[in-house]
């Protein structure tokens, strides 16, 4: 699964951080995923409960910003709102619409004690 992966990579990202600053355990971590990122939000809370059992980051709570997607319409040759991938531009219709932001998925922020 997809997500397992990510969720194994968010607690890499937490643990290294965790280390450097010898937490005792991580309270908090926030996610920025972009609307096009095509990360499933609840598959992704079910792989990041099951990949922190047991370390530092067990029972931490996964905060998810949706950050929302922007595409580049080719007619308009505007920016334009994009809810997925596959979307048409919602002016002209065309999908020559080149996604420009939303891909991205970060690690924006984490709570340590
Ligand atoms: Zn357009």
């Amino acid at each position: 699964m997809h997500e397992m992966s990510l969720a194994e990579g968010i607690l890499e990202v937490v643990e290294a951080t965790a280390r450097r600053e010898r937490a005792r355990r991580v309270k908090r971590v926030i996610l920025e995923i972009g609307a096009l990122a095509g990360v499933e939000i609840e598959a992704l809370r079910f792989c990041f409960n099951a990949v922190t059992r047991t370390t530092l980051a067990e029972h931490a709570a996964l905060d998810i910003i949706t950050t929302a997607g922007r595409g580049w319409c080719l007619p308009c040759g505007l920016e334009v709102p994009l809810t997925a991938l596959a979307d048409a531009c919602p002016h002209c219709g065309s999908f020559q619409v080149q996604p420009v932001a939303g891909m991205e998925m970060r690690v924006k922020e984490i709570d340590i004690e």
